[in-house]
């Protein structure tokens, strides 16, 4: 199985790190043919306008566009930004595959990084230690968009949508491998499907 991690910017080693640990060997892309042959590939969170600029600069955002829409891939807080379909900016570019709308910088800056215990069934009864760095989140999940995870509160921090993964906030940061275990597996089934 080859996956790949966008290596633009931001948290792009971590993630590869959590792919390791589960025998993965991950696939830095970088540019458009460091996409051929990949099975899968995860979006790291940094900053949404400079990920979507160097995607830019580099051709990479029509390449993106066409892998996410056939084939498994999982955006990260920053991401998510780049997954979504509407963040209500028209300058910023982003790849806009997945049903969603996502309000980027959601939480502010009095409390822009904090932590939280989530319960995400779809991993399982033991909460999921989430770490959220000026986060977005979801505003809107269209039809066939499943959520994962909600703060207390009710707003979505987590979205599957077929072959589509998205989360508000950093699980390449945590011990926890379950995420990327989830995300390595589907894409297990989606080759036997
Ligand atoms: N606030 C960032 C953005 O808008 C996302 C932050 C992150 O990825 N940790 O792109």
């Amino acid at each position: 199985m080859r996956v790949g991690v966008l290596a633009l910017q931001g948290a792009f080693i971590e993630h590869e790190h959590k792919l390791q640990a589960l025998a993965v060997e991950p696939v830095e892309v970088r540019m458009p043919e460091d996409l051929l042959g990949l099975d899968g590939l995860i979006i790291p969170g940094g900053e949404s306008t400079t990920i979507g600029k160097l995607a830019t600069a580099y051709g990479l955002v029509e390449p993106l566009r066409d892998f996410a829409q056939h084939k498994p891939t999982w955006g990260t807080c920053a991401g998510m930004i780049f997954l979504a379909k509407d963040i209500g900016i028209d300058r910023q570019p982003i790849l806009g595959v997945m049903d969603i709308t996502v309000n980027r910088n959601a939480f502010g800056r009095q409390i822009d990084s904090f932590e939280r215990d989530l319960v995400m069934p779809a991993l399982g009864a033991q909460p999921y230690h989430a770490i959220f760095i000026r986060a977005p989140i979801v505003t809107r999940a269209g039809d066939g968009v499943e959520v994962l995870a909600t703060l207390d509160d009710g707003r979505i921090v987590a979205v599957r949508q077929r072959h589509l993964l998205a989360t508000a906030f950093h699980p390449e940061l945590t011990d926890d491998l379950r995420l990327h275990r989830l995300f390595v597996d589907g894409i297990g089934k989606d080759q036997h499907s």
